[in-house]
């Protein structure tokens, strides 16, 4: 895991993604790596949408209540004039900032910095969720997580939505969605399509 730590540039920094599906334990990784550098003394900063506000105003709360302290900001080019003084800058939930996150990882890279990136890199019809893919093509190191499939058990790739609406952006984590692998993802029941002739998919579902 993560073998760039073991040959740390002093003058270049990078780009980490931890992506994934809802459920996949993407935000307790960034909590993992960001609290490994502060063991090592390490300046660490945490920036999140200002947006998420989930649970709390000023934490980066994962799924498991493990937490981190952090920065709500309302762009991402505010987390430019923020994080100059740290050596390592996570950002979570990057699938709510916009397509600038990837010029702003660019530069804080540029002047030093591990930048560590975690979000969605799908929604919920199955489509690539920007700015997320735009930072993992520029991203030194990718690590894609899994939830496991509710149907099946299987690795699970997709955030499958169990109510209607049509908005992109994905709030409310536990109610409304669950991780499911592509055999079991159903993109008519996460589009609010009526799917009472597709029997198959949603006795599954309710299984
Ligand atoms: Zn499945």
């Amino acid at each position: 895991m993560e073998p760039h730590i073991l040959r740390r540039p002093r003058t270049a920094g990078w780009i980490e993604v931890v992506c994934g599906s809802m459920f996949s334990g993407k935000t307790e990784e960034l909590i993992r790596r960001m609290k490994r550098a502060r063991i090592a003394r390490q300046r660490v900063e945490i920036f999140k949408p200002a947006l998420d506000t989930r649970f709390s105003d000023d934490e980066v709360v994962s799924h498991d209540e493990r937490s981190v302290r952090s920065t709500p900001v309302a762009s991402a080019s505010q987390i430019l004039l923020l994080a100059m003084d740290a050596e390592v800058v996570g950002i979570d939930e990057a699938q709510f900032f916009e397509n600038d996150l990837v010029d702003v990882c660019k530069e804080l890279a540029l002047v030093g910095k591990r930048v560590i990136v975690a979000g969605l890199d799908q929604d919920y019809l199955g489509n690539p969720f920007e700015p997320l893919p735009q930072v993992m093509a520029i991203a030194e190191f990718v690590t894609k997580l899994h939830a496991i499939c509710v149907v099946c058990g299987a690795p699970a790739n997709h955030s499958q939505r169990l109510v209607a609406g049509s908005e992109q952006v994905l709030l409310g984590a536990t109610d409304s969605y669950e991780p499911r692998c592509r055999d079991c993802f159903d993109v008519n029941l996460s589009a609010g399509l009526d799917t009472s002739d597709d029997t198959d998919s949603t006795a599954q579902s309710t299984s």
